[in-house]
């Protein structure tokens, strides 16, 4: 442990996926606010949406990759302040989700405070044939943090990582 660094543990953990979007590294979701070097490790996560069922296997699968990497004593620290947001997952990520088959978020900023019509009007571009004719068909998808979407031009089903 003696010649720990924080960006070899950033790096090791850039190994932990995230269950429910396998393409995406708890680094590219940006949930990783920080490593802690000491007497032990201490990762320093912010949870994507409060009651997401993936953020304990997460924190298991982050304890676990630091143990089978020969650091005996690592520990996650959860910190709820500021809230995570889509926007803190890099454009490497987002393109990478586009490509998994996954709608990426857009700017929360965008979305966030802008009027209601302009939500509304949303527009969403099909992963698979980058058709901006599509339609949203449920607020909810396979996890709360996703919607689907039909694409009118490749008539292909897909889901929205919706922006927060
Ligand atoms: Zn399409």
């Amino acid at each position: 442990v003696v010649s720990l660094s924080r960006d070899q543990v950033l790096a090791w953990l850039d190994e932990v996926y995230d269950p429910e979007v396998p393409v995406l590294s708890v680094v590219e979701l940006g949930i990783v606010r920080d490593v802690v070097l000491g007497d032990e490790v201490v990762v320093v996560i912010t949870p994507t949406y409060s009651g997401c069922p993936a953020m304990r296997v997460i924190e298991e699968d982050i304890v676990a990759a630091l143990h089978s990497r020969g650091v005996p004593r690592a520990r996650i620290e959860t910190v709820y302040s500021p809230a995570w947001t889509t926007d803190w997952m890099s454009d490497g990520a987002k393109a990478k989700l586009e490509s998994y088959g996954i709608a990426p978020p857009g700017r929360s900023a965008d979305v966030g405070l802008v009027s209601l019509t302009r939500r509304s009007h949303e527009v969403v571009r099909c992963p698979h044939c980058r058709s901006l004719d599509t339609a949203r068909k449920s607020e909810f998808g396979s996890t709360a943090c996703k919607a689907i979407y039909a694409c009118r031009s490749c008539l292909q089903p897909f889901e929205l990582f919706k922006a927060i």
